[in-house]
């Protein structure tokens, strides 16, 4: 038997428990069903609990515990020894200012194997927005703005409401949206606008979660040269890749480290995109 063959029967025909009462499996269970992957989702799980985008709670530790804690949860509720949940961040992306991005993670938990396997993706194809408005015009306008009515949007009087406010979430049609706005311009005399990122409001979301989901199968079928285990991914990158002009270390990355969790075996590759030198313009010396 091949390592691939080996990787592809760890997981195949298990089922898996998706912690999720956003509707995420519409984007996770076909990709997972390639590689021959049931997914269930239970009934009485309640993911609020760990954190939601619309300020009621805030998210516990960071995003990777709190996807963590969510498929353990659901373990737990299903007596199931294979988890996964997802979890999404959204924000201005790192070297382009004011471009929107969505960070969406996958996690996978495998208790008969021990193993934790991550896919991950980082995508501008996003709508995440928010605008405070005083008119109802202007609300509306935000709304065309962001993909609605197919792509929900929230309001509340302010981004960061005062506990006990009126927070209107799952807006997906114009009646609902004026209403909402109208009843908090009389109150408040402004809404604060956002777009409702919640995965079953946000068909956009929806394909990155997808992609995160296909980055996930990708590194299940990566595996250790040593002992044939999949999720051999890289846990450590170097920068320090020399610009082809001056030779000065710039921050691309000049190797990358894949380690094995099972048997710890791990290998350091070099120029892993393929380029022993770096474009100057990336370069501080060269293109300050
Ligand atoms: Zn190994
Ligand atoms: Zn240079």
């Amino acid at each position: 038997m091949s390592r691939d063959e080996f990787a592809h029967n760890l997981f195949h025909n298990r089922t898996g428990v998706l912690a999720t009462m956003h509707r995420k499996e519409q984007a996770i269970r076909p990709v997972l069903a390639q590689i021959g992957m049931q997914i269930v989702v239970p009934e009485a799980l309640n993911t609020d609990e760990f954190g939601t985008f619309t300020r009621e709670v805030e998210r516990t530790g960071d995003q990777l515990q709190a996807a963590r804690l969510k498929a353990e949860k659901a373990m737990a509720l299903t007596g199931l020894d294979l988890g996964l949940a997802s979890e999404g961040s959204f924000g201005h992306h790192s070297s382009i200012p004011f471009l929107a991005c969505d960070r969406e993670l996958v996690v996978l938990i495998d208790r008969q194997q021990d193993l934790e396997i991550v896919g991950q993706v980082i995508s501008t194809d996003t709508n995440y927005s928010q605008q405070q408005v005083t008119t109802l015009e202007s609300a509306i306008a935000f709304a065309q703005k962001v993909g609605f009515p197919s792509h929900g949007v929230v309001a509340m009087p302010e981004a960061h409401p005062l506990p006990g406010s009126p927070i209107f979430k799952g807006i997906t049609d114009e009646s609902q949206l004026v209403d909402a706005v109208t009843e908090l311009l009389r109150q408040f005399g402004q809404a604060h606008l956002e777009t409702d990122m919640r995965a079953m409001h946000n068909p956009t979301r929806m394909k990155v979660i997808a992609q995160a989901t296909q980055d996930l199968v990708t590194k299940m079928s990566q595996c250790c040269p040593q002992c044939g285990y999949p999720g051999f991914t890289a846990v450590e990158r170097q920068a320090g890749l020399p610009c082809a002009l001056c030779q000065f270390p710039t921050a691309l990355p000049l190797a990358v480290t894949h380690r094995c969790q099972k048997c710890d075996f791990s290998s350091v590759s070099y120029f892993p995109n393929g380029q022993e030198f770096a474009d100057p313009a990336q370069c501080s010396y060269c293109n300050p």
